[in-house]
């Protein structure tokens, strides 16, 4: 069952509860903040039922179509197709989009290669969890991930300030738990449902069991509350800034002010184990989609970094010719962590086929560590023309088209108003309010850079190197002992 872009829409025009600049948000799909994004997962849908994208986006099981990027991965074949996926959605788009669904689906995954943990407590949790699995995957269900919560002082346990800075359970009914609090979470005022989790805690003591809780929530639930950030898009011209008026993807401070999880929705609850679980596993899969937007992050860098050294001819010089080498490097090597991952798969507890761990979680602290370097060195290489150009107003005014046309005319090959287009993309891409933005998602989303450290840490196999030195070294067989 494959979700059109129509049907889409409509399943969001649910009266969900949206906020954004003091305002509350009658539609979403309309709104100038959310329409291009929501018109950019429409589109997405759409792909699917068209002849030129059909095979890459879906495949077949008896007489129906599901979509490859929700299709559990059980092979290198169905990692190679989710890559193909998302290459051809962003080369449709013209763009980088993340958190659109395929990103953050993995993470069910993740629970599920749990299963054990969670019998240890009720059955029903992984009956639970393979359900929702399969309904996201059969409804082309757009799921995206609450893990974050404000936290207040983190010197203090919950009990011990208000307690709702962290999510918790505050009644249990006949009809299910009763839950308060609030996460931060992008795209979930245009998305069908989250996966709601605890966040990074000391997850062993059983003081914060009340806070253990795992569940599905849709995000027109009663009582949820989207208390959105202000949009980039709208704020002015597209020919200005091109990619924040087309791909910004709005984050939400999510509010449960007592919001009900029927039993069928819940994952796990007062569960301390499950919750230290699925923080250690969480990003087993997908960190896979989230690091390969990098690298069409790093391809764009890439892109305007050379097309602008190529006007000048300074592609020439040996000094520029290192710095786009080092661009390059950079992108081979989230290429090459990516592709060896898949390679070199491993087998998880559940029987899916997971990206090597190691390979994957160090391809994502070299793309997300590096990141804002790489986008200063394209910003170098770009010149400062990307920050002193006129907008586009001022390139058609009648009385000063002709000085910038000037001005901005470079040769045979670039005309004034290419060179302003690839300026203003530039800028939008790594000066403007949004490429800050952009760097902030990279560097946080998918958790901040110490968890990202703790899960190489986790993940690396520490013990062929203890090999190597101790017969380097000549040392006893006792040093290994030591754990
Ligand atoms: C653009 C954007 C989009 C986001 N989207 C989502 C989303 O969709 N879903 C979601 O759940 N969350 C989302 N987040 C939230 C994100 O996961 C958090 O910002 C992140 O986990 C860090 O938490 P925090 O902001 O509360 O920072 P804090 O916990 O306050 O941490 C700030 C810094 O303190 C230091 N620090 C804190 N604790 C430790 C520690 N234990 N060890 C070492 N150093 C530490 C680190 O330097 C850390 O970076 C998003 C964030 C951003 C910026």
């Amino acid at each position: 069952m494959l979700m059109t872009g129509q049907a889409y829409r409509d399943s969001i025009r649910d009266d969900r509860n949206v906020w954004m600049n003091g305002e509350r948000v009658k539609d979403v799909t309309t709104h100038p903040a959310f329409k291009p994004i929501v018109d950019a997962r429409a589109r997405i849908y759409d792909m699917a039922h068209e002849a030129p994208f059909r095979e890459a986006m879906a495949y077949r099981e008896g007489a129906e179509s599901f979509p490859v990027s929700y299709k559990l991965p059980f092979t290198q074949d169905d990692w190679n197709a989710k890559r193909r996926w998302v290459d051809t959605v962003l080369r449709e788009l013209g763009g980088v989009v993340i958190r659109v669904g395929d990103e953050t689906v993995g993470e069910m995954w993740s629970l599920w290669d749990g299963k054990d943990v969670l019998n240890e407590v009720d059955p029903a949790w992984s009956k639970n969890i393979e359900g929702h699995i399969q309904r996201v995957l059969k409804n082309d269900i757009f799921h995206v991930s609450a893990n974050t919560d404000p936290k207040g002082d983190r010197s203090k346990r919950p009990q011990d300030q208000d307690p709702d800075m962290l999510l918790h359970v505050v009644k249990e009914t006949d009809a299910g738990i009763v839950v308060r609090g609030a996460k931060y979470e992008t795209a979930a005022a245009y998305a069908h449902q989250a996966f709601v989790k605890p966040t990074i805690a000391n997850w062993g003591d059983e003081k914060l069991s009340d806070y253990a809780l795992g569940f599905i929530c849709p995000m027109n639930a009663s009582g949820l509350k989207h208390i959105c950030r202000t949009g980039f898009a709208g704020r002015a011209p597209i020919a200005d800034y091109p990619i924040a008026n087309r791909f910004d993807e709005v984050d939400t401070l999510l509010v449960f002010d007592d919001v009900l999880v029927p039993w069928e929705n819940v994952l796990f609850y007062r569960h301390t184990r499950a919750a230290s679980f699925i923080r250690g596993t969480l990003h087993r899969y997908s960190a896979f989609p989230f690091v390969l937007r990098i690298l069409y992050i790093a391809d764009m860098l890439i892109g305007v970094a050379l097309f602008n050294c190529r006007q000048t001819g300074l592609d020439k010089q040996q000094a520029v010719r290192e710095k786009l080498a080092e661009l390059a490097c950079y992108r081979e090597g989230i290429n090459a962590h990516l592709t060896a991952a898949i390679a070199t798969g491993q087998k998880s507890p559940n029987g899916l086929l997971m990206p090597n761990q190691s390979l994957l979680y160090t391809g994502r602290v070299h793309a997300c560590t590096k990141l804002p370097a790489m986008v200063h060195l394209a910003r170098e290489l770009c010149g400062g023309q990307i920050c002193v150009t006129p907008d586009s107003a001022t390139f058609a005014d009648p009385e000063i088209k002709a000085w910038l046309d000037k001005y901005y005319h470079v040769n045979e090959f670039w005309a004034a108003e290419d060179r302003r287009r690839l300026l203003a993309f530039a800028r939008d891409l790594i000066n403007s309010d949004n490429a800050g933005h952009k760097v902030t998602f990279e560097l946080f989303a998918q958790s901040p850079p110490f968890a990202h450290l703790n899960a190489v840490y986790m993940n690396f196999d520490f013990q062929p190197a203890l090999n190597f030195v101790k017969k380097a070294a000549g040392l006893s067989d006792r040093v290994l002992e030591q754990k």
